[in-house]
């Protein structure tokens, strides 16, 4: 027995693979300091817990309806309404187990082999991955800094094909923190218009943290004509502090919406009735503390912003979104560290960085842009303060 070529396409989430080898060096007793993880450093609300617990205590143990219960498709097709003004009916709402798990499911329901999907670069780890073991072909549009890591018209234009499918498009973006404005958005869907054969996957699950005057749209918002072709996917993962429950969710024209449900039936069926009871809670609650998390998180990034542009060689872009900064990381490849190794990639450097200032980021290669390395600021301001003068000190002492 052989894995299959399908499971061979693909490679193991570098990212989870970094949070594991930094638990393991805590756990050996080194002084690391990870900014490597991609979830919020606090605890999910206590409404929400407490929701959880009645759950369990009431007898909600038992399966669900396999893409939601009523319960739930209600309150995310109330919250699609009340926070980015899309209409949805109750089916067209899919709730899946994560946002990865509705990334997959919506792959897997829509590819055939040769088909495209358009992955702006950098881009979240798991978009090639899925797409490969979809049996599809990602097709990638480098997005680097000097155009604020975003994805201009002509670029779509170029990448569009008789065979592409989707597009999809991240923002607030994991690697990068960028988000696109109303008029960025409304540029891209002149381009989709043209292309009615290009199907919009739109990953919004950092909607909620937002910083500054920035105003998060999403694409089917501000271009209603592609209302109908585009798959606007979100989850309590990332607002909600909710990373171990689950839960993710997506609108999107009933048919899709139904063949999603079709392979989740055969597959994982319904989502954990009890994180399904807590999402509901979570959505439907005082949503008030989701602008004080965000306003913590802003100052972090200003403090990483920062002192990461105060260490020599690294040029550190301010992002509008998300918890996470993508330096620039051009200036120190080529370089030697104090042991006189030879830094020929960003992958050597976040390993020096490692080995030497035990500060553990990602390199940007596992993104698809490099020379940068992608930094998570969801930690302690402490830790955030200690890392980044680590991280200033290994820069200095590169010769
Ligand atoms: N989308 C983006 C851009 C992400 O960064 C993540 C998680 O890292 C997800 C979706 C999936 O989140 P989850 O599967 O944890 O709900």
């Amino acid at each position: 027995m052989q894995p299959s070529a399908a499971l061979n396409r693909i490679k193991p989430s570098p990212t989870l693979a970094i949070t594991q080898r930094v638990g393991e060096l805590q756990r050996a007793g080194v002084d690391v300091i990870g900014l490597g993880a991609g979830e919020p450093d606090f605890d999910t609300p206590d409404f929400i817990k407490q929701a959880a617990i009645r759950a369990i205590r009431d007898g909600q143990t038992k399966y669900t309806n396999v893409d939601g219960t009523p319960e739930l498709k209600e309150a995310v097709r109330l919250k699609f309404k009340r926070d980015n003004d899309l209409d949805y009916r109750v089916d067209q709402i899919t709730v899946n187990a994560g946002g990865k798990h509705t990334l997959f499911n919506a792959m897997m329901a829509t590819l055939d082999a040769g088909d495209e999907v358009i992955v702006p670069a950098p881009y979240w780890v798991s978009y090639p991955d899925v797409v490969l073991v979809a049996n599809g072909t990602p097709v990638f549009a480098a997005a680097g800094a000097d155009q604020g890591y975003k994805l201009r018209p002509e670029q779509l234009e170029a990448a569009i094909t008789p065979r592409t499918k989707w597009l999809i498009l991240n923002s607030p973006s994991n690697p990068t923190g960028a988000a696109y404005s109303e008029d960025e958005l409304q540029a891209l869907g002149e381009v989709l218009e043209r292309h009615p054969q290009v199907w919009i996957y739109a990953d919004d699950m950092y909607e909620h943290i937002v910083f500054g005057d920035f105003e998060f749209r999403t694409i089917a918002q501000v271009c209603p004509s592609l209302h109908d072709r585009t798959l606007t996917a979100n989850g309590v993962s990332k607002a909600y502090a909710m990373t171990g429950w689950r839960i993710g969710f997506a609108g999107g024209p009933a048919w899709l919406i139904k063949a999603m449900g079709k392979l989740q039936s055969q597959s994982t069926s319904n989502p954990c009735s009890i994180a399904q009871a807590a999402s509901v809670a979570a959505l439907t609650g005082d949503q008030a503390f989701l602008k004080d998390n965000a306003a913590l998180f802003e100052g972090r990034r200003d403090m990483v912003v920062s002192m990461l542009n105060q260490a020599s060689g690294i040029r550190c872009p301010r992002p509008d979104g998300a918890f996470y900064v993508y330096p620039d990381i051009s200036e120190l490849i080529g370089k030697a560290t104090p042991g006189g190794k030879r830094i020929a990639t960003d992958e050597d450097f976040v390993g020096y960085l490692l080995d030497d200032a035990r500060v553990a980021a990602v390199q940007g290669e596992a993104f698809g842009l490099s020379p940068a390395m992608r930094i998570s600021y969801a930690t302690s301001e402490e830790l955030l303060r200690e890392a980044c003068e680590r991280i200033q000190t290994a820069c200095a002492a590169l010769r």
